[in-house]
């Protein structure tokens, strides 16, 4: 088979995964002439978008998308009917290599079917990181799906190659693995989690000895498909809760289930809408970032699943009225984190802002502040809501997309 042939049929079998983001890497960079690459942004990258607009800027491919295993979500499971293909370890080395001259990414992101055995597979992966960084110099991002069950050896050496590591644990529930991925063991994925962990934290407390070991300097992440079960998102929310507690992820990815051809009847005829992810990624930033507690993001009287039409910390701050206005000038900073609008960095500037001066509302727009979702819910210099404004029953309305009539084809 033609190398373009395979690289349109296993490029497009590892669009499903979301995993792309190639921040929070150690800098690197071949200005020193002896390599090729670097792992900084802004360098004439380019970036491509995969059919539902995520944004794909690294060469993400799988290795083989032929597979032993047979998980009903999964176009490439055993008995789906796709074409199947396998590059070769010195045909993954060429394609990335020629991309990055190219200037077409920043790096790569390799995952695969298992074929063989889960110590096989990784074992090709690994070869491939280790001829691009050993025999070719590349400084570029990698990116490596790990296989549960494989070695250690082998995931410390895939840890040595790879910006980062990664292992999906699927579905938000035990149960449901067990039903759509009857081959594959929630034990072994978090077993190969902690394993992980362990490494990255034996390699931070040996930092400061010339002779570390490395290992995914960038860590591990995950990604969770939405949807394709009836778990809720305060369900999803609690696993992802705990996978950063204990492995230290460093993301959750969420990725919506796509319906596949020829589907078992135990997956949804329909995705979830696309919002649904996007509310997830919301909700998970408010945990890690904005202090807020699963219990507080989801609502209970909604069945445990986040609002589409508004976002999850303005649905609190509704539920949540009595909090409010608040006072921009004095309010602490776990409770300016909670006013809509304001991300964290706004919230760093007001509070070294207002240590010199008042902050007022002409200040709102020069931190980035959306006005019309803040200003109900606060109170600054030239600024006071009208008393009734925050118990109305038609704040909400002000917050909801403008509904719009479809229009005639004709
Ligand atoms: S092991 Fe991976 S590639 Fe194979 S069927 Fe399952 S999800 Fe798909």
């Amino acid at each position: 088979m033609e190398i373009q042939r395979k690289l349109a049929i296993l490029a497009d079998a590892a669009k499903y995964d979301a995993s792309c983001a190639s921040s929070g890497t150690e800098q690197r960079d071949s200005r020193d002439k002896k390599g090729m690459g670097s792992t900084a942004p802004g360098m004439g990258i380019c970036h491509s978008y995969a059919p539902d607009g995520r944004c794909i800027s690294l060469l993400k491919i799988l290795l083989t998308n032929a597979c032993n295993y047979d998980c009903l979500y999964c176009i490439n499971r055993a008995s789906s009917n796709v074409q199947r293909a396998r590059f070769t370890v010195e045909e993954a080395v060429k394609l990335t290599l020629d991309f990055y001259r190219r200037n077409y990414i920043e790096g790569l992101f390799l995952s695969s079917g298992i074929i063989r055995s889960p110590n096989y597979t990784m074992e090709q992966v690994v070869r491939v990181a280790k001829s691009l960084r050993e025999d070719h110099h590349f400084r570029g991002y990698i990116h490596l799906k790990t296989i549960p069950e494989a070695d250690d050896d082998l995931i410390a050496e895939a840890g040595k190659y790879a910006d980062r590591l990664s292992i999906n644990i699927e579905v938000p529930t035990e149960t449901s693995l067990s039903k759509l991925a009857p081959e594959k063991d929630v034990r072994a994925i978090r077993r190969t989690m902690g394993r992980m962990r362990l490494k990255l934290d034996e390699t931070d407390a040996a930092k400061t000895e010339k002779a570390a070991t490395r290992f995914a300097p960038a860590g591990q992440s995950t990604q969770m498909i939405v949807g394709a079960d009836s778990s809720n998102d305060r369900t999803i929310l609690e696993t992802s809760a705990n996978l950063y507690a204990s492995y230290r992820l460093k993301r959750v990815y969420y990725s919506a289930f796509s319906p596949i051809p020829d589907a078992s009847l135990k997956l949804p005829l329909q995705a979830p809408p696309l919002m649904r992810e996007h509310r997830l990624y919301q909700a998970d930033w408010l945990m890690r970032f904005y202090g807020f507690g699963i219990g507080e993001i989801t609502d209970p009287l909604e069945g445990g699943m986040l609002p589409l039409d508004i976002d999850p910390k303005l649905a609190w701050a509704l539920r949540h009225r009595g909090r409010f206005p608040l006072d921009v000038n004095k309010a602490s900073r776990e409770d300016l984190l909670r006013v809509p609008g304001f991300g964290v960095k706004a919230v760093d500037s007001i509070i070294a802002a207002r240590r010199f001066s008042t902050v007022g509302i002409d200040d709102l727009g020069r931190l980035n502040i959306s006005r019309r979702k803040a200003l109900p819910f606060i109170t600054l210099a030239g600024h006071r809501p009208a008393p009734s404004q925050l118990d109305s029953n038609r704040l909400l309305n002000l917050f909801r997309p403008k509904a719009s009539q479809l229009g005639f084809a004709f």
